[in-house]
């Protein structure tokens, strides 16, 4: 008998085996008092006074978790991280707990004589439907927060521990029908070696989480907790998305052996941590981060990232009804720019449109939106939009520079002083549109510098993203006008193949390996070493280790992506020889498809883990 196998989704990567920690809350009164809960009032303000009770509980139980992530956080040690992501939505979920509407909302319910538990799922069930309704990703996320939050106050009313915690014994593997960022955050992470949950998925906060604590994790896995005991010894697969229960026999000594090699894989990726990516030839790599606000940049820089190689500004705008001043913005800029202390920041135009709605802006609904009204198209068709946006971005560059705003940066030196700030225009398709844009530059800088805002003597770079093929092939022409090139992969694909990234029915057609793509990043390399332009990549490829060797190559030399990312592929520059890796791409080329490129990437890749088991970790 190998054991019992079950399916869910995989939610964090990495094998773990121990003993099943079962853990499921008392069900509060739900089902049960549901029909109660409808039953009209009789005394209403005995009701908003049950509820302020509770929220009040419920408010000094995130008062505590917050208290703890910032400690952790603070020790700035190993998990820290973690804490710091965690402390982000502990905040948000904090906040939304004193949010004055959803109070004004139970109230009107009670009014209407509901009791205190109807009057929050109705509450609740209203602001949730709010945010899922929205299309952008990060903000439908904020509907489990408000789920969550929800669940805990209904915890509250019924008299149990708003957020209910486990003692785990060490080495445990938690088994729970759902876990709130809240729970797994209080959890001792020292005993914790694995979660199985009922329900969430890969982008859920407690696989955020578990991902940033490096937890492996399965998540989805429906009403399993039927199947195992308190004590049972069960495997968590992270990356297979399943959960054995008593496995035994081959079954079980596989597992063993791919928990062993994960833990190995931590230990060895944690003691590269402070190393530079450099590769064994000496050709120094940059690895940046991807962010998407100032959050985002503790963990970056704890995950070792020498810089942001794309921020995605958008969140500023997409779903507000008006749109952010110039000062506003700018507050915001120059906090990233001094978290960064120095180190560069590529800041990206608003990347709208598209998949990206902005109310404030009235765009109309299109049959193909990401072939249409995107990006730089807009930025251009609104000159004040991107005019405040560049005003905001120089504004942070010269507030964050030595010196002040207005002050010494590039006064009485050898040359103009470059600013850490870079500025990246997203979708560019042809020259004029970079013309266009660098003109508003100018004139954005020009304004800026007689209101004594701006110092004369400091450069703040241009450059573009290449995510059309049609930049791509005129690449050369590009580099002589920009201060850089970024590849958009992500785009650049889904223009190249004709395959909406979005839509799961042409996703095997959505190919990174293709020879053409990786014709077109060719270009792009050998473009800027001509013109002498650094050229990055900052779409999802860049973190992926298996494209890291074809993108030296083919002459990227500075990679951004996620925080998660940074530590693997770092391990890849360290090991890839830039003559090797040139010669990959070489091959990689002449390759008819995307199968055929992967194989020669599989089969490159393969000699580290032979020259690995042999003892020689460095050999290729
Ligand atoms: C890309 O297209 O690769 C990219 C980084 O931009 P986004 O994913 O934000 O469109
Ligand atoms: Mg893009």
């Amino acid at each position: 008998m190998a054991g019992l196998r079950l399916r869910g989704v995989a939610g964090s990567p990495g094998v773990a085996l121990g003993p099943a920690f079962v853990f499921a809350p008392a069900a509060r009164a739900a089902g049960g008092g549901a029909e109660a809960e409808v039953q009209a009032s009789a005394a209403p303000e005995a009701e908003v006074a049950r509820w302020l009770e509770a929220r009040a509980r419920l408010e000094a139980a995130y008062d505590r978790l917050v208290e703890r992530a910032r400690e952790a956080a603070g020790r700035g040690a190993a998990g820290a991280a973690a804490a710091e992501e965690g402390l982000a939505i502990l905040e948000a979920q904090r906040m939304m707990v004193d949010d004055p509407g959803l109070e004004q909302a139970v109230r009107e319910a009670v009014a209407a004589g509901k009791r205190a538990e109807a009057a929050t799922r109705e509450a609740v069930d209203r602001y949730a439907a709010l945010f899922a309704g929205l299309e952008d990703a990060y903000l439908r996320q904020r509907a489990e927060d408000v789920r969550e939050i929800g669940e805990a106050m209904l915890r509250a009313l019924a008299g149990e521990e708003p957020i209910p915690l486990a003692d785990l014994p060490p080495g445990s593997i938690l088994c729970a029908p759902e876990l709130g960022a809240g729970a797994l955050l209080a959890l001792d992470r020292e005993a914790l070696a694995g979660l199985a949950l009922g329900s969430g998925g890969p982008t859920s906060h407690v696989a955020i989480l578990a991902r940033s604590m490096g937890v492996p994790a399965v998540l989805g896995l429906g009403d399993f907790l039927d199947e195992v005991r308190q004590g049972a010894r069960v495997a968590v697969d992270g990356e297979a998305g399943e959960l054995w229960v008593e496995p035994a026999g081959e079954e079980l000594e596989r597992l063993a052996r791919a928990e062993r090699r994960a833990r190995a894989e931590r230990e060895e990726l944690a003691g590269l941590a402070g190393q530079p990516a450099v590769t064994p030839d000496g050709l120094r790599v940059e690895l940046v981060a991807n962010i998407g606000g100032p959050g985002d940049v503790e963990p970056a820089l704890e995950a070792g990232a020498e810089g942001v190689g794309l921020f995605r500004t958008e969140f500023l705008v997409t779903g507000r009804e008006t749109l952010p001043g110039e000062a506003e913005q700018a507050e915001v800029y120059r906090r990233v720019l001094e978290a960064m202390g120095g180190r560069p920041v590529i800041f990206r135009t608003f990347d709208i449109g598209g998949d990206k709605p902005v109310p404030a802006l009235h765009l109309p609904q299109e049959a193909n939106p990401f072939l249409g009204y995107r990006a730089i198209r807009i930025g251009l068709d609104h000159p004040d939009l991107l005019r405040t946006q560049l005003r905001a971005v120089l504004r942070a560059a010269a507030e964050a520079a030595p010196g002040g705003k207005g002050g010494a940066a590039g006064r009485g030196g050898t040359g103009p002083a470059e600013s850490p700030a870079r500025i990246m225009l997203p979708m560019v398709a042809t020259l004029e549109e970079v013309r266009r844009a660098r003109r508003l530059l100018e004139e954005a800088r020009g304004e800026l510098v007689a209101r004594g805002l701006f110092p004369e003597g400091l450069r703040v770079p241009l450059g573009i993203m290449v995510e059309v093929p049609a930049a791509a092939l005129i690449a050369r022409r590009l580099a002589r006008e920009v201060d850089f090139f970024s590849i958009g992969s992500n785009d650049l694909i889904q223009y190249t193949l004709a395959a909406d990234r979005t839509d799961e029915r042409v996703a095997g057609l959505y190919q990174p390996f293709h020879p053409a793509v990786l014709r077109l990043i060719g270009l792009c390399g050998e473009a800027a070493e001509e013109a002498g332009i650094p050229c990055g990549i900052c779409g999802e490829m860049g973190g992926d280790p298996r494209a890291t060797a074809l993108l030296l190559g083919l002459g990227v030399r500075e990679l951004s992506m996620t925080a998660a990312s940074l530590a693997r592929v770092k391990r890849e520059v360290r090991r890839t020889p830039l003559a090797r890796a040139r010669e990959l791409a070489r091959q990689a080329l002449a390759c008819a498809t995307a199968a055929e490129v992967e194989e020669l990437v599989r089969a490159f890749r393969e000699g580290w883990t032979a020259a690995g088991a042999a003892g020689g970790a460095d050999a290729p």
